[in-house]
């Protein structure tokens, strides 16, 4: 197998694009994958100051370290979770990362500032342990990216998990994410502005840029995703591409291009009903936003002695 640019032994076969590459071309190919999606979504500016939320995996590090080498203005947010050894193994490639680097790398802990963990909260707020997580992140990375005034907050999701989570809400036809569900969210309503760079990249792909580019990433999955749906929709979406090389591209970016606007309207009056929170002044629909609600019922002391 030969690169199909320099025709050196390629390292990976990309069936959906037709090609090979070695390592040099790999590493330019997933940093022009990442560029083009810039552009072409309008994701970011030159000058943008640009907070990355980091986890530990090889998504987040090889968004930030592509960023990095673009040229961007790029500080890390490690949110601390409180998941036992996965958590400390997974600040640990984080805060490693960063220093080797000599980049920024902003930390918040969940258990010691807030004063419970996600299992905790988890079963306090009875929602399921990614529910609890994902609603505790979302806070904590809006709240940092608004209090440090940066231009945008950027995540790691990529081509797979986007396709995934479209699914879901076909599936379900939840039309308001739907109208949601673009890889740039422009700042409102006192959210900053939300960016998703990997889009154009697949899973495959992200994991052999981390290994080629030298990145130490978590490989183990976080505990609590056993029994997470969107894990089943991605064994689905696995088997379609197997058949049919470039289906999930096809499924999502043909979703963003001509069926995405069609929803825009819903996803609007989801949004218009929003007011601020009573306790932290973050944009809510009910006096008191989820994630002080969610802090509330983790540590209640009434709640642990029930
Ligand atoms: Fe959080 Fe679920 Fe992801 Fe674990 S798998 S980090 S609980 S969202
Ligand atoms: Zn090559
Ligand atoms: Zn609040």
């Amino acid at each position: 197998m030969k690169c199909t640019v320099c025709r050196e032994p390629a390292l990976i076969d990309l069936r959906r694009h037709n090609s090979n590459f070695c390592a040099e071309h790999l590493l330019r190919f997933c940093r022009d994958q990442v560029r083009r999606a810039i552009e072409e979504f309008d994701m970011l500016r030159p000058a943008d100051r640009v907070l990355v939320a980091v986890s530990g995996g090889k998504d987040s590090l090889a968004v930030w370290d592509i960023l990095v080498g673009l040229g961007y203005d790029a500080t890390g947010l490690y949110v601390g979770l409180g998941i036992g050894d996965y958590s400390d193994t997974s600040a640990d490639h984080a805060r490693r990362f960063a220093t080797e680097r000599g980049l920024e790398l902003i930390t918040v802990d969940v258990p010691e500032t807030y004063g419970y963990d996600i299992p905790e909260g988890s079963r306090a707020a009875r929602r399921a342990p990614c529910s609890a997580c994902g609603l505790t992140k979302r806070h904590l990375f809006d709240q940092a990216a608004v209090d440090g005034g940066f231009d945008a907050l950027v995540t790691g999701h990529n081509l797979d998990d986007e396709a995934a989570v479209l699914l879901g809400n076909v599936l379900h036809w939840q039309t308001e994410y739907l109208g949601r569900q673009h890889p740039v969210l422009e700042a409102r309503d006192g959210f900053p502005r939300k960016v998703k760079p990997l889009v154009r990249l697949g899973e495959r792909e992200v994991a052999a840029y981390c290994i080629t580019a030298g990145i130490d990433y978590i490989v183990d999955e976080c505990p609590m995703a056993v029994g997470n749906k969107h894990l089943g929709y991605k064994e689905v979406l696995n088997a379609l591409e197997a058949g049919s090389p470039g289906a999930k591209a096809d499924f999502y970016l043909g979703f963003l291009r001509k069926a995405a606007a069609a929803f825009g309207a819903e996803a609007e009056a989801g949004r218009a009903a929003l007011g601020t929170c009573n306790r932290c002044g973050a944009p809510s629909s009910s006096d008191t936003c989820a994630f002080c609600r969610l802090v509330e019922r983790a540590t209640d002391p009434e709640r642990s002695r029930r």
